[in-house]
């Protein structure tokens, strides 16, 4: 059959336009992922289908890993308690890792601080029944609409069944499920709102964001936190744990003393050559542009924070 000029152009003029608008469409999320930079979003989509780990490693304590922060779990006849909540859109994942577990409800859920990717679950584990324990401070910034400047990200105030429904104010010990855990506040470190959790009896210690092992940590100058606060922090870590503690960090694989204490040097030696630097009179650019992080980097930079990013967080607190 000859083919009729006419449909020739218009088949071509049809691919021209499928073409365009083919690219319309492709170009449009690329635009919009541009307006949206902030590693809130990133985290939030990676969560969606984020597979999650769970590693027995002591007593009855496991941790979950793959939805933001780690997630502590303690499994018993009182109900599961878990330290921190993940991210919600993970919830089909973790709630299969948690019955992998065992098959006691979740009654109980601890936020180590307020940051999204530790409490971003605490409204759908408050509707099947967990009571949220957290610092004031933790309640105080979902209670209200938060800026985090570095992120990029303001938060809106969490629903009500977000809200922790109890607050400690410094230490305090809880038994529950034949165990006993020690809750204390660090005071301003990461956050103004972060708590460590200790399961005494099996020596385990869930150190919040205190402690990224591999990785350069976050530190949120917005509500509270510094680099002297998160080395103050680290310092308390080191003492308090054996070479037999099992250490859970906030992000990262689990830990022990000795990297917990290679953590530790890192960030007192940054702070060190930054705060050097900023006293010589260099301005912020010119701090990251002279590289301060360059031996760490291969080691601790391959995460959500770069050496650039983290000779920036440090410069704000020398
Ligand atoms: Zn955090």
């Amino acid at each position: 059959m000859k083919t009729n000029p006419i449909h020739r152009i218009s088949r071509r003029h049809f691919i021209t336009s499928s073409v365009v608008a083919t690219t319309g469409v492709c170009l449009m999320p690329r635009r919009l992922r541009a307006d949206a930079e902030s590693p809130v979003i990133t985290i939030r989509n990676a969560a969606k289908t984020a597979k999650i780990s769970v590693t027995k490693l002591r007593g009855n304590v496991s941790v979950l890993e793959g939805s933001g922060g780690n997630i502590g779990v303690l499994t018993g006849n009182d109900g599961k308690l878990l330290v921190d909540a993940g991210i919600t859109a993970s919830r089909p994942r973790i709630s299969e890792a948690l019955d992998s577990l065992s098959g006691d409800p979740v009654k109980h859920l601890i936020n180590s601080h307020w940051h999204f990717d530790h409490t971003d679950g605490n409204e759908w584990l408050h509707s099947i029944g967990a009571e949220i324990s957290a610092h004031p401070n933790t309640r105080k910034h979902l209670a209200t609409t938060t800026r985090v400047e570095d992120w990029n990200f303001t938060f809106p105030p969490a629903p009500p069944g977000a809200l922790p429904t109890k607050t400690l104010d410094d230490g305090q010990t809880l038994h529950l499920n034949g165990a006993t855990l020690a809750l204390k506040f660090y005071q301003t470190a990461h956050t103004d709102s972060d708590i460590s959790v200790e399961f005494t009896d099996a020596d385990i210690l869930h150190c919040a964001d205190t402690f990224w092992n591999g990785h350069y940590p976050f530190i949120d100058y917005s509500t509270g936190g510094s680099i002297d606060g998160m080395i103050r922090a680290a310092e308390a870590n080191v003492a308090r744990v054996t070479d037999k503690t099992i250490v859970i960090p906030g992000h990262g694989p689990i830990g022990n003393k000795s990297q917990l204490t290679e953590f530790r040097d890192m960030l007192v030696t940054i702070r060190e050559k930054v705060a050097a630097l900023k006293k010589q009179g260099k301005s912020r650019d010119e701090v990251v542009g002279a590289k301060p992080t360059a031996d760490y980097d291969a080691k601790w930079g391959g995460y959500v924070i770069n050496g650039d990013f983290f000779s920036k967080l440090v410069y704000a607190g020398v």
